[in-house]
């Protein structure tokens, strides 16, 4: 009798269908070409806790303005922030920057092969590197991400809470991927798989390529794993965001600390809700014009923000000294974070 779970056999099947089936991303090596490590590294930044639909704009700015991972290193850190503005999570920006300089100086211009030496890189952690090993070298490493997570919770129905079983995860995908053939193609397949048909609602099994040897779906319990302990609801902020005037009408922004959160980000600046400063330089000194009716509301992993926006005219030296002053026109080329993008739009309607 055919065993369905055997692992040569499973590895076949889901091979055949990413040959058929795979989707064409920008980063992706197309048949016969050979994956560029630039691609595979710029874009699994990218993709970390980002959609691929999120991601395809910036990877094509990015690849047209910086073609090769020298260019990206000698880039001033300011134009990757902005570049980056946008997609969040921007300490990966940050490291990105140091990466490729890393990269320049310390290989000439060549992605290590090595594992190891990947995971000594900035930014890169046990996931990227299995990636860049294996689509870019086609070395056997698995990289699990939430696309496999899923896909091994359901095809070995295990029941438990995701938190706690995700060692176990990992060693089953590796047990999965173990000798592969292909590894390239299998670390994308894998992923491939979870993305496009075994997906968080309405998983296609009847598309699926592991069907007949999956235990979840045997059961009819494959949408409702992963489970998931139940989140307790986000905490709130609030805090004060301020639009302050110059004579000329230009606009005050800051440079946040490089550390925390938005670190290295542009601003404007704002209090009250980071447990940074409650009070802000120079607003005595400053005219109150008006309070913007509307609220900002931004959603940050850990807590929701509220910030209420205050104009203010600027007339002292302090204030002058104390900010960066911009025309209103020039405030979108800043890097600026989603949420004082918001404030942007509120406060240029
Ligand atoms: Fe996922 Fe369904 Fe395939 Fe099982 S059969 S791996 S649940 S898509």
């Amino acid at each position: 009798m055919q065993d369905t779970r055997s692992i040569p056999q499973l590895q076949d099947k889901l091979l055949c269908w990413y040959d058929a089936h795979k989707r064409v991303m920008p980063w992706r090596a197309t048949p016969g070409q050979t994956p560029d490590p630039y691609h595979v590294w710029l874009s699994e930044i990218m993709l970390q806790q980002t959609t691929v639909t999120a991601v395809k704009p910036y990877f094509e700015k990015f690849i047209d303005r910086w073609p090769k991972v020298e260019d990206l290193a000698v880039a001033k850190v300011d134009d990757v922030m902005q570049m980056w503005a946008g997609l969040g999570y921007y300490a990966r920006a940050r490291n990105l920057h140091k990466c490729a300089k890393t990269i320049v100086d310390d290989y000439g211009g060549v992605f290590p092969e090595d594992h190891d030496d990947l995971l000594n890189l900035p930014g890169i952690g046990p996931y990227t590197a299995a990636a860049i090993a294996s689509i870019a070298f086609n070395q056997n490493y698995t990289a699990v991400d939430g696309n496999v997570e899923r896909v091994v919770a359901r095809f070995d129905a295990l029941t438990k809470p995701l938190s706690e079983i995700k060692l176990k995860i990992k060693k089953r995908a590796e047990e999965l991927g173990r000798d592969n053939p292909r590894p390239s193609d299998f670390t994308q397949a894998f992923m491939e798989l979870g993305a496009t048909i075994c997906t968080p609602k309405s998983p296609k099994c009847t598309l699926c390529p592991w069907q007949g040897a999956c235990t979840g779906f045997k059961k009819q319990i494959a949408e409702t794993l992963p489970r998931r302990k139940t989140k307790k609801a986000k905490p709130k902020r609030h805090g004060t965001v301020f639009w302050i005037l110059d004579e000329d009408g230009r606009v005050a922004v800051r440079r946040r600390t490089e550390k925390g959160l938005l670190g290295g980000m542009m601003e404007f600046p704002s209090i009250g809700w980071d447990g940074k400063a409650e009070y802000l330089d120079g607003l005595d000194s400053m005219q109150h014009i008006q309070n913007v009716k509307e609220t900002v509301r931004h959603v940050f992993t850990h807590f929701e923000l509220e910030l209420n926006i205050k104009k203010y005219n600027a007339t002292g030296e302090a204030p002058k000294n104390a900010y960066k002053w911009y025309d209103v026109e020039e405030l979108p080329g800043l890097a600026l974070p989603t949420v004082m993008k918001k404030v942007l739009k509120l406060c240029t309607f």
